[in-house]
């Protein structure tokens, strides 16, 4: 709430607290309608039900079924994913795909999930057709593509210290950082609107409202005095925004941006899916960097609505993402 509205809520009385609730929701209403929104929204559906949702573009290098990847895949999976590739909205990314494309090695996995090891990926057939855990058909293949160039853009391609990919490099780390302050921006917000709720409802002598909300404790709500201020910590910002996020992203859509705020949380805050806490302990901002950047690009390529999330809430990020890509283009 912000503090207009607290006062005129509370001071001036101008408006109920049941209208700035109706108001607030007709707001998130709208965000939920728009443009933007509806656009990924239709997108999903068509490459659900397997329809290519817009025709391919001029621009695109005529498709290589000499290419090792397209060997590798047969034909019906290889113009799958080039038709994903030459209808996706993110040109830029698609023309890094276009790049690499030749140099996709891809080995089949019988019971793991996927991931990239040196020069290659290693994918299950199956979760890479299907989708999985948040990923939309083929969304896999361009995951794991996405630390395969990130790595052979680097200055040790083939090799398998992630702490050198190219991302993590590119201006001493300007990208993992971005993701970092972007995410401790989110958090500061959330305190804000905490806190001026809080005032709100102190004012207000809502005993309930803190009380169900872990602010007070059970002394308080049986009529003890509530204290003029309470604390917030990052603990609460992060449970009202994991509400806030559930409530306003299918799990298909969070599903990238879940695992940035598993990686940034070191597991400890999971939207449905993304790597365990081990994971993050053992490879720190390395490992941030490496995940975060082939969550942007699968997006950026396959996943339009998904992107859309990582973009509102990880801005600075999105927008060093681009200059990787740029960098990546202009290499040789
Ligand atoms: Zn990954």
């Amino acid at each position: 709430m912000s503090y207009r509205d607290w006062k005129a809520v509370y001071i001036d009385k101008t408006k109920t607290f049941e209208t700035w609730r109706a108001e607030f929701d007709a707001r998130r209403q709208a965000d939920e309608q728009s443009p933007l929104r509806q656009r990924g929204r239709q997108v999903i559906e068509d490459l659900a039900a397997g329809r290519d949702p817009r025709a391919p573009k001029p621009s695109a290098p005529p498709r290589n079924y000499k290419s090792q990847i397209a060997k590798k895949l047969g034909k019906p999976d290889y113009e799958h994913i080039r038709g994903i590739v030459e209808s996706s909205t993110h040109t830029k990314a698609a023309q890094v795909w276009y790049k690499f494309e030749d140099r996709v090695q891809i080995e089949w996995l019988r019971k793991k999930e996927g991931y990239q090891w040196g020069d290659k990926i290693f994918l299950q057939r199956r979760y890479m057709r299907e989708g999985h855990r948040g990923m939309l058909p083929y969304e896999m293949l361009f995951h794991e593509s996405g630390h395969l160039i990130d790595c052979l853009a680097s200055e040790n391609p083939g090799g398998k210290q992630v702490g050198k990919y190219f991302a993590r490099r590119y201006k001493a780390g300007a990208f993992v950082n971005a993701v970092k302050a972007d995410f401790n921006a989110l958090i500061a917000t959330k305190r804000q609107q905490l806190q001026e709720e809080i005032a709100a409802r102190i004012s207000a002598g809502d005993r309930r409202w803190l009380y169900d909300n872990e602010f007070c404790s059970y002394d308080v709500l049986k009529g003890a005095p509530i204290p003029k201020k309470i604390k917030v910590d990052d603990d609460d910002c992060l449970r009202f925004l994991k509400t806030d996020w559930e409530a306003a992203h299918t799990m298909m859509e969070r599903g990238n941006f879940s695992d940035v705020v598993n990686g940034q949380t070191y597991g400890d805050l999971s939207l449905g899916t993304g790597h365990p806490r081990n994971y993050w302990l053992n490879g720190g901002s390395d490992y941030q960097s490496a995940e975060a950047f082939a969550e942007f690009f699968s997006a950026a390529i396959a996943h339009p609505a998904s992107y859309a999330i990582l973009q509102k809430y990880l801005p600075t990020a999105e927008r060093i993402f681009n200059e990787i890509l740029d960098e990546i283009l202009k290499a040789v």
